[in-house]
């Protein structure tokens, strides 16, 4: 079963993510995590993706491509992935859909998790706040928030419509509590 996870910055996709993979055995496929792990590593990958991030660009989408499918093609990955972060732009959606096919699986579910920007904000400012400043993350900031979120909007607006057209989009209202957030997705995926 693969999914994918939509959602802003700071909607709460990894923390979905957490409960989804422990209720349904799936790998959380974080593109953004497997970035910062790479910027840990010192790979070249990693050299090249660290002043991207940090400004709140994307990063190109062949090299996002690379990276999910080669861990796709890991065999913890067999019971299906949660893409979290992935595709951000419609040509990530026609090359994942090119390589489900190529690997002979295919897409369950595209959820959405819906959250306004002000919301969002006010959820950064208070995550800030609470995390001690070595363990914060470098984009986790109200500023770059702002361009991450206008980014977001601009460039993964097309991916959603790219979905809904297919008719296989699917909208929570992710203002609520975690709780709830996860019986919503579970009532999606077990339906
Ligand atoms: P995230 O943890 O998903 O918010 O990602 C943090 C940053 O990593 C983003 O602001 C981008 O710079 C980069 N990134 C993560 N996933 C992608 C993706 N699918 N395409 C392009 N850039 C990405």
């Amino acid at each position: 079963m693969n999914i994918i996870l939509f959602g802003p910055p700071a909607a709460g996709k990894g923390t979905q993510s957490q409960f989804l993979m422990k209720k349904f055995g799936l790998v959380q496929l974080s593109t953004g995590n497997m970035l910062r792990q790479a910027i840990a590593d010192g790979t070249e990958l990693g050299k090249q993706a660290s002043a991207i991030m940090e400004r709140g660009d994307l990063v190109d989408d062949t090299t996002i491509l690379g990276i999910v499918r080669h861990r796709m093609e890991q065999p913890d990955c067999v019971n299906g992935v949660i893409f979290d972060g992935f595709p951000r732009t419609k040509k990530q959606g026609e090359g994942l859909d090119a390589m489900l096919q190529d690997m002979g699986q295919s897409l369950d579910f595209a959820i959405q998790l819906a959250v306004p920007n002000d919301f969002l904000m006010a959820r950064v400012k208070k995550r800030v706040a609470e995390t001690p400043v070595a363990q914060r993350r470098a984009d986790d900031t109200p500023e770059t928030l702002q361009k991450r979120l206008g980014v977001y909007h601009a460039q993964t607006a097309p991916v959603l419509a790219y979905y809904a057209d297919q008719g296989v989009l699917q909208i929570i209202d992710g203002t609520q509590e975690i709780s709830a957030v996860s019986t919503a997705l579970t009532h999606i995926i077990s339906a």
